[in-house]
C-alpha cells in the first residue's frame, strides 16, 4: 500500500534502519552527542537562533507555545481543524482568546488582523498555521506577521508550520515560535514536536517560566546542554539525524524544489482530469480536491490500486481528498497515486481513463512543461 496521507508519511528504508538499533540510554555522552548534532541541523534548517526538541506530537508543541507565550489574550486564525485547535487550547487553559474564523478554502486576510489587534490592545500572541492541512491552504504568515510587528513588535508570532516546514524555505523575519512534528516533512514515526523559537521568545520564556511538563524555560536550560528535562525521545531523535543528513546531502535546496516542482505538476494532472483544487491559495504540502464523490474515489484508490489517500475532516470528509506531497517522493510513486485517481473517475462514470493524469504529471516533471 502506498501511503499518500499528509502525515503520517512514509519513513524511508535507510531512516528505518538507522533507528534499528539498541536503546541508549538517555543521559549519555553518546547521545548527548547525537543530540547536539541534530540541534544545530533543526537551528539552521528552521532558521531561527533557538531551537526546542519535545517528545510529543505536535499539537504537544501548539499547547507549549500558547502557555509559555502568552500573558493576557491571544487572536487565532480559524480556516480549518488546526487553526480551530489553537482556539481549543485556549479555551483548555482559560486563556482569553479572539477567533478569526475563515471558509477552509480561504486564507486569513490582512487587514481582518491588523483591524483586530488595533481593536484589542491586550493581544499578545498571534496563532496561525502557515499551511492549514484541512484544506492545503496557504496562509500568507509572513505578510501577517510583519503587519502584526509593525502595530506591536511585542506581540509573539506563533506559526504551526507542521505541514510547512521542510516543505519550502520560511521567511521566519517576524515569527516567534516556528512549529513543526516528526512525521509530515520528516517522514519520522509520530511523536517528536520542534519548536523554532526567535531571540524574544526565548527572553519571554526565561522571564517568565511555566508549566511543568511543557516548562519550555527548563527544557531550554537543558537542551542547551544537549540534553532535556524529562527523557528523550532518543530513537525519534537518531531517525531525525539520519533524515536530515540524507536531505543535505542532496542539498536542502534541491529538496525545496523538488518538492515544488511535484507540487505543481501533481496539480496540473489533476485539473488536467476535470478536478478541483480546493483552496483559493494551495500550499505545497499536499494537492487537496474537492469532489462530490471523494470519499468513493479515494475508496476506489485504496482498495483497487493500493493508494492510500486522506479524505478530508468535519463537514468535508466526504468531500474532500489530499495527496500528500510531503518528503522525498519518488516520482513513479505519486505518478501511480494520480493514475489510481483517473481510473477510479473512470469506475464511477465521471470520466473515461485515457492516462492524461498520468502524461500530464510526467512532462511536467521530466519535460518541464510547466
Ligand atoms: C498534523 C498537524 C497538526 C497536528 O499534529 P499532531 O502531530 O497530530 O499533534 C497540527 N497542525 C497542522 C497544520 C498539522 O498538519
Amino acid at each position: 500500500m502506498l501511503l499518500f496521507t499528509p502525515g503520517p508519511t512514509p519513513t524511508p528504508e535507510a531512516i528505518r534502519v538507522a533507528m534499528s538499533v539498541p536503546t541508549i540510554h538517555h543521559r549519555t555522552p553518546e547521545f548527548e552527542e547525537i543530540f547536539k548534532v541534530v540541534r544545530e541541523k533543526l537551528i539552521q534548517i528552521m532558521d531561527m537562533p533557538e531551537v526546542l526538541m519535545l517528545a510529543s506530537s505536535g499539537t504537544g508543541a501548539m499547547e507549549a507555545a500558547i502557555t509559555n507565550l502568552c500573558k493576557s489574550h491571544v487572536l487565532t486564525i480559524n480556516a480549518g481543524k488546526f487553526g480551530e485547535r489553537f482556539g481549543k487550547i485556549c479555551k483548555a487553559f482559560d486563556i482569553t482568546y479572539t477567533e478569526l474564523k475563515y471558509s477552509w478554502d480561504t486564507p486569513a486576510l490582512v487587514s481582518d488582523i491588523t483591524d483586530t489587534i488595533k481593536a484589542n490592545p491586550s493581544i499578545d500572541v498571534l496563532c496561525i498555521q502557515i499551511c492549514e492541512s484541512a484544506g492545503g491552504l496557504r496562509h500568507n504568515v509572513e505578510e501577517i506577521a510583519k503587519a502584526v510587528k509593525d502595530i506591536n513588535k511585542d506581540i509573539m508570532i506563533i506559526a504551526d508550520g507542521i505541514t510547512a516546514v521542510g516543505v519550502e524555505k520560511i521567511d521566519v523575519t517576524h515569527i516567534d515560535a516556528l512549529i513543526t512534528g516528526s512525521q509530515k516533512a520528516f517522514m519520522l514515526p509520530p511523536g517528536l514536536a520542534m519548536i523554532g523559537l526567535s531571540k524574544a521568545a526565548v527572553t519571554k520564556i526565561e522571564n517568565t517560566p511555566k508549566g511543568f511538563y511543557f516548562n519550555l524555560a527548563s527544557e531550554l536550560k537543558n537542551q542547551r546542554k544537549n540534553t532535556t528535562a524529562y527523557t528523550a525521545a532518543t530513537t525519534l531523535i537518531i531517525g531525525l539525524k539520519a533524515i536530515l543528513e540524507l536531505i543535505e546531502k542532496e542539498g536542502l535546496d534541491k529538496f525545496y524544489n523538488d518538492t515544488k516542482n511535484r507540487a505543481l505538476a501533481a496539480k496540473a494532472a489533476l485539473e488536467a482530469i476535470g478536478l478541483k483544487i480546493y483552496p483559493k491559495t494551495p500550499a505545497l504540502a499536499m494537492n487537496t480536491v474537492y469532489h462530490e464523490k471523494a470519499k468513493e474515489i479515494r475508496s476506489i484508490a485504496k482498495k483497487k490500486y493500493g493508494v492510500n489517500i486522506a479524505g478530508g475532516q468535519d463537514e468535508l470528509k466526504d468531500k474532500l481528498f489530499r495527496i500528500n506531497n510531503m518528503g522525498l517522493i519518488a516520482p513513479y510513486e505519486i505518478a501511480w497515486a494520480l493514475n489510481a485517481v483517473e481510473l477510479a473517475l473512470d469506475e464511477l462514470g465521471i470520466k473515461a481513463y485515457e492516462g492524461t493524469a498520468n502524461r500530464v504529471f510526467v512532462s511536467n516533471i521530466f519535460k518541464g512543461i510547466q
